[in-house]
């Protein structure tokens, strides 16, 4: 292979809109252009590193017993609508949709349950043919409202999609712990330090789904860390387990208080603590976050009660909600705050002041887990510039409500298991796998025959990976000022060869007998045969990432060629007569199944 017919088209200036450091260095050293927003032409380079990737990741997932098929991208509308899906992505915009000749509408695969659980339908039909796990890496949809970050958060990218089906739930556990390690296996050998986390698994809940984050300031993820239990989870379904509020001077019975303009957390507290209650805290406060849930039918009011020093999380509030809300449920598209008219409507006076007694009109209350229900809460009094004061949720509220973990768990916070604190990092989510159970099996009739005669619904489990999310993960994790520094595992090539005085003869003649070398030993070499100076090849090579660097110069005369590893800048002169054998074995040693 030779560079002067690779096209390398590198550029010396940041382009304007890279805000990271992969967005910036896969555009600047001409591995994707831009075709439009959110959209990428892969160059070759990144063609080799992404084929490198679908290589380590078919691998693994076929070992863990996984077979690769290929599904359409073009999903039928009516196919979504059997799971009850169409409705949930039409409502939060997520899905492409185009039309044929016909007016068949389809989805642009977003992701794949529905054909795949049609398909496993189709092919199984007795227990004895399960468990059964298919896959496939192709292209996905998402019509994502920020597309950003280049590769990292598209409209069309590259994921490997699995779905396991199982006989029971005990099966399917058994098989995501099997998935959970092919994981492990796959991003250790893409070279990259990844950690499972606790994710969001949606209403369902429990624990029955990971996500794999590979760290990085730049991440979109908040990830929360036990220092000492080695829990790890998504803040966006992180728990933890607050300290109770020291008790305060709260009246034996409720107390109407004027408490005039103070509509916030802060100026209640400020305020009665000029008022004789100097022991007040925010933590003694119950503070109502008033939502809209705003749906393909009418729209949900929602009240969250939650101790006043602490804020909501949203996903789990939306979770919470789909679960009170029930099988019936409409398909909520997004939460926001109430505006004014609508607080007052709610609660019958302006922002600030609503709380869990009368006069309060929601159609549903969720109170935090964490909020005392027997100890005495400073309230909203659902009036204007008026409080509550020792408001005991069981003795005083009579409003039907929903007890749920609401909570934004927060870094310094408690660890849930009771061991030391929580500490918050940023990752990348580059992978996330699921225990589904028998949402969609049910929804399309896959059913099979038991070993005792009877028909039964398969248990499914679904796993993905954002094959090309990895590739800026990986740069994410493994770059300097100078460029790219890719693993050897997912390099676009192992190594380049470079004639540093590339019109001596017996130079060039040299370095392109090696680069075959090194092919032939299993090196992925490649020959810098362009008509440029050294300085500028080198440049080059060190923006585009390549590992190993081998250069042709000087050291000839006394059989010694100068070897330049990329990851760590170490230079070392190697003789000539044993440099393929000890590149090629670095190569194996860093490309071998783990
Ligand atoms: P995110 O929270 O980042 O939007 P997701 O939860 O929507 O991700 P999944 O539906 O679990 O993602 O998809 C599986 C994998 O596909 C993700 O772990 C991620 O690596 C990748 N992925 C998801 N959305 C995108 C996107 N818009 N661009 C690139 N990769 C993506
Ligand atoms: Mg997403």
């Amino acid at each position: 292979m030779r560079a002067s017919r690779l096209h390398i088209v590198t550029l010396r200036e940041d382009p304007a809109d890279a805000e990271i450091a992969s967005h910036r260095l896969l555009l600047r050293a001409g591995f994707m252009y831009k075709s439009g927003a959110g959209l990428y032409v892969y160059g070759p380079l990144l063609q080799r590193v992404i084929d490198a990737i679908r290589r380590i990741v078919a691998e693994e997932i076929s070992a863990a017993g996984g077979l690769e098929i290929t599904m359409p991208i073009l999903q039928e509308q009516s196919l979504w609508e059997r799971s009850g899906r169409w409705a949930a992505y039409q409502a939060t915009r997520t899905m492409l949709t185009t039309t044929d000749r016909g007016g068949t509408t389809f989805g642009l695969a977003p992701t794949a349950e529905e054909v795949v659980t049609d398909y496993a339908r189709a092919q199984v039909s007795s227990h004895k043919q399960l468990p059964v796990c298919y896959f496939q890496q192709h292209t996905k949809f998402r019509d994502e409202i920020r597309p950003r970050f280049g590769l990292m958060r598209v409209k069309e990218f590259i994921m490997m999609d699995a779905y396991s089906f199982h006989a029971d739930e005990e099966c399917l556990v058994d098989y995501y712990q099997t998935m959970k390690a092919a994981y492990h296996r796959i991003f250790q050998r893409c070279g990259l330090e990844s950690y499972a986390v606790e994710a969001d698994s949606g209403a369902i809940g429990g624990t029955g789904s990971h996500e794999f984050m590979v760290a990085a300031d730049v991440g979109e993820d908040a990830i929360l860390f036990g220092e000492d239990s080695g829990y790890a989870a998504n803040v966006e379904t992180a728990r933890t387990h607050l300290a109770p509020a020291p008790s305060w001077s709260a009246p034996q019975a409720l107390a109407l208080v004027d408490t005039p303009n103070a509509g916030s957390i802060e100026a209640v507290v400020t305020y009665l603590q000029t008022q004789g209650y100097a022991d007040v805290h925010p933590a003694h406060l119950c503070k109502m976050v008033l939502l809209m849930a705003d749906s393909d039918a009418q729209p949900v009011s929602v009240a969250v009660a939650i101790r006043g020093d602490r804020q909501i999380n949203e996903v789990k509030v939306l979770n919470a909600l789909t679960r009170a809300l029930g099988a019936d449920a409409p398909v909520i598209a997004a939460l926001r705050p109430m505006q004014e008219a609508e607080v007052r409507q709610a609660s019958g006076a302006r922002p600030g002041f609503a709380g869990p007694l009368a006069g309060l009109q929601v159609d549903v209350l969720l109170v935090d887990e964490q909020l005392p229900l027997d100890a005495p809460l400073i309230c909203g009094a659902n009036s204007d510039d008026q409080h509550q004061l020792g408001v005991i949720w069981q003795r005083d509220v009579t409003l039907p409500y929903h007890r749920a973990d609401v909570l934004l768990a927060e870094d310094g916070d408690p660890d849930p298991n009771g061991k030391g604190i929580l500490r918050q990092r940023r990752g990348i989510e580059v992978g996330h796998i699921f225990q589904l159970g028998t949402k969609y099996s049910s929804a399309l009739g896959a059913q099979f025959n038991g070993a005792d005669g009877k028909l039964h619904t398969m248990t499914m489990g679904c796993y993905g990976i954002g094959t090309s999310r990895l590739a800026a993960a990986a740069i994410e994790q493994y770059h300097d000022e100078r460029g790219m520094r890719w693993p050897l595992a997912i390099a676009p090539y192992h190594c380049v060869v470079v004639p540093a005085k590339g019109r001596d003869a017996a130079c060039v003649e040299t370095a392109e007998q090696l680069m075959q070398d090194l092919r032939a030993a299993g090196v992925d070499a490649i020959l810098d045969d362009r008509d440029c100076g050294p300085g500028v090849k080198f440049k080059d090579w060190e923006l585009i990432g390549i590992p190993l660097t081998v250069v042709c110069g000087r050291g000839l005369a006394d059989g010694l060629v100068e070897v330049k590893h990329r990851h760590d800048g170490r230079s070392e002169d190697v003789p000539l007569d044993t440099v393929v054998e000890q590149l090629a074995q670095e190569v194996r040693a860093a490309t071998a199944l783990a």
